[in-house]
């Protein structure tokens, strides 16, 4: 059983109108539905509950956290953004989806801003494969296609990625390293950049698939109680 827990800070769909329209159920069910089944439960937390919806216990009893922040970064206490980074660096798989680039828990495990830039205006994105062999896109064709997306193009202030899966390129011109995988300590990290809050992007059959896929990728291998640097004597 893998143990999915999605973190969603669910401010803008409480008041924007195009947000709604986009998931009427909620992006955090968009994405849970993707990716519960018989052998994944899913759970999902919110900014607005108590301490952010993150205890230790809750990480502890997750393999693989999924971010989605954006206009609520700077509210995340900067206490919850280390206890993920501190979970990911003992094996916790961690996947951070479009906007959450900015999120403290991200730029934390980065080191870097993870500034980019970006702009608006509809463009047709196609999410190319860059790495066909890789687990993550496994079951996809050459390219994702999405009539709409937010427009994220380079440079992007991230650390040169272990793995670039995909490559986004826009009708506007720009492209984008939109599939990066890391590893962190013990843990897994894949940031992918489409999921903007006003298209529904997150049920996009192939973009769904990217997430069952990176979940899988990302569960833990290996994973430690406690990260220590003990002092040892020579061994006998
Ligand atoms: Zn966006």
């Amino acid at each position: 059983m893998t143990r999915v827990t999605i973190w969603y800070e669910r401010i803008q769909e409480l008041t924007d109108a195009k947000v709604q329209e986009a998931y009427p159920q909620g992006m955090a069910e968009a994405i849970a539905s993707a990716l519960r089944s018989d052998d994944v439960t899913v759970r999902c937390l919110y900014q607005q509950d108590p301490n952010c919806g993150i205890t230790q216990e809750i990480l502890e009893d997750t393999d693989v956290l999924l971010w989605w922040g954006h206009v609520g970064h700077n509210d995340v206490p900067d206490e919850i953004a280390r206890m993920v980074q501190q979970e990911v660096l003992k094996g916790m798989g961690a996947i951070f989806l479009h906007s959450a680039h900015h999120s403290k828990p991200f730029k934390l495990l980065m080191g870097t801003s993870c500034n980019l830039t970006w702009r608006e205006n509809g463009d047709t994105e196609r999410v190319w494969v860059a790495k066909p062999s890789h687990p993550i896109a496994r079951g996809l064709g050459r390219y994702i296609k999405l009539e709409h997306e937010e427009t994220y193009g380079e440079p992007f202030d991230i650390p040169e990625p272990d793995v670039t899966v995909f490559l986004g390129g826009y009708s506007g011109g720009e492209v984008f390293r939109s599939g990066c995988c890391y590893r962190r300590g013990a843990g897994k990290v894949f940031y992918f950049q489409p999921g903007h809050e006003t298209v529904p992007t997150f049920y996009n059959e192939d973009v769904r698939t990217v997430l069952r896929n990176a979940v899988q990728w990302a569960k833990p291998e290996y994973r430690v109680k406690e990260l220590e640097c003990p002092h040892v004597s020579i061994p006998d």
